[in-house]
């Protein structure tokens, strides 16, 4: 696996677990780049509040937001090393 750098690499290895992740997600005609934040270790007990939170949110990346390439282009051959899908909000748990 060749990573266009150290930011991503290192939020893919910690995707799923508590603070920031980077993964692809199987989407109808391909793949997406998810950054996601996470606030809670899966393991945790959810926080007793009454008020609304967001224990998961995310958006997607077209363009590596620490050197700047083209993600598409940069990941066109292993895209699917990247995939965990199962993490991306309303695609599993
Ligand atoms: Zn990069």
């Amino acid at each position: 696996m060749k990573f266009c750098c150290r930011g991503i690499e290192g939020l893919h290895q910690n995707s799923g677990l508590r603070e920031f992740g980077v993964f692809t997600a199987r989407y109808p005609d391909g793949f997406v780049f998810v950054l996601q934040h996470r606030a809670l270790d899966p393991d945790a007990l959810p926080p007793f509040t009454e008020s609304p939170m967001s224990a998961v949110s995310e958006l997607q990346l077209n363009y590596c937001p620490w050197c700047g390439v083209s993600l598409e282009q940069f990941y066109r051959d292993q895209v699917q090393e990247l995939d965990k899908s199962e993490l991306k909000l309303g695609m599993g748990r």
